[in-house]
């Protein structure tokens, strides 16, 4: 949606300097920023914790940027557009790092153990017993577990499927 800034400063180019009271300068910078999408991974990627070279190989990953084997391959650098890690299949980004899916089923597993992690720690408190490190992981994956299985599969891609039962949890 175009700002009433916009709206005048298109309709009279040359009028910007007799303006009476100018143009205030958040409209100008807003304009002149333009109006963009907002972008979902910007925290993740651009956050304080990370070193720079990380933040900047997860811009490139955000952007779907990575040059990998099997756009090198299409670009005719190379010949061969096997993954260099393991050698199997057609190296791809989300071959190397995993599908939009797999990323957020990975997040909802850290999610799951903070629940996790704060619900055991009341039981501990109410009932004086102490839980082993081995039942609190198995309570996370059997929840999470149980909530992929609500899931209705046929919304799934094949390989996000293949993901999870490699890690057993379908
Ligand atoms: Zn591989």
């Amino acid at each position: 949606m175009a700002s009433k800034l916009e709206d005048e400063f298109t309709a009279n180019p040359g009028k910007w300097h007799e303006q009476p009271e100018g143009y205030p300068p958040a409209s100008c910078y807003q304009w002149l920023k333009g109006h963009n999408p907002q972008i979902n991974w910007r925290k993740v990627v651009w956050n304080g914790w990370s070193l720079p070279k990380h933040n900047f190989m997860g811009w490139i990953w955000a952007h779907e940027a990575m040059l990998t084997n099997n756009k090198l391959f299409l670009y005719g650098v190379t010949d061969d557009n096997s993954c260099q890690l393991c050698g199997v299949g057609s190296e791809t980004q989300e071959h190397l790092i995993g599908t939009k899916a797999q990323k957020e089923i990975q997040f909802a597993m850290v999610l799951c153990a903070v629940y996790q992690v704060w619900e055991q720690r009341n039981k501990c408190r109410m009932k004086m017993v102490l839980i082993q490190p081995e039942v609190l992981a198995k309570g996370i994956v059997n929840e999470m577990r149980s909530r992929i299985r609500e899931r209705d599969k046929k919304q799934m891609r094949i390989d996000d499927l293949e993901w999870l039962a490699s890690r057993n949890l379908l």
